[in-house]
């Protein structure tokens, strides 16, 4: 960039961060493009995770407003720290052609993950069923038989 360039260039940034402080329209524009750009992109990811399913990789859950990326290993912090969080971090796995260190899973399974469940056994996406029911009326004669509440004949 010669000097000539670099004074347009700068004319124009400073053009524009004057607009983004005082034209309201402008800003809630370039916001909004922002946040199509981010949604663009994490949609990408989790398709690209979730092998086009959109889907928790252990419940099965397909509703992508409760779905994120996981990192497998548990290495996200440092992930994080290298290439940025948000859409800076989105940014950089697409850019990477994304990495095969991530999954997706569903808040609760990742909050589950957290706590130690690691042995919890991926679902089959194609044949997704519900984890066999539990009633209500077997889970409390369980409590009740172990806690000694109650005994039977
Ligand atoms: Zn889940």
């Amino acid at each position: 960039m010669n000097s000539s360039n670099r004074r347009s260039y700068q004319r124009d940034y400073h053009a524009k961060q004057q607009r983004y402080r005082t034209d309201r329209t402008y800003r809630r524009r370039q916001l909004e493009a922002m946040l199509e750009r981010h949604q663009e992109l994490r949609l990408a990811a989790l398709k690209h995770y979730s092998e086009g399913l959109m889907r928790c990789r252990w419940c099965g859950i397909p509703d992508v407003r409760v779905l994120c990326l996981d990192h497998i290993a548990d290495d996200g912090k440092t992930h994080r720290q290298e290439v940025g969080t948000g859409t800076a971090f989105l940014r950089a796995i697409a850019k990477a052609g994304y990495p095969p260190i991530l999954q997706v899973l569903c808040f609760n399974c990742n909050y589950l993950k957290h706590l130690g469940a690691s042995t919890t056994q991926p679902v089959n996406w194609y044949t997704v069923e519900a984890p066999e029911e539990v009633s209500d009326t077997a889970f409390l004669l369980d409590h009740l038989l172990s806690s000694g509440e109650a005994s039977f004949p």
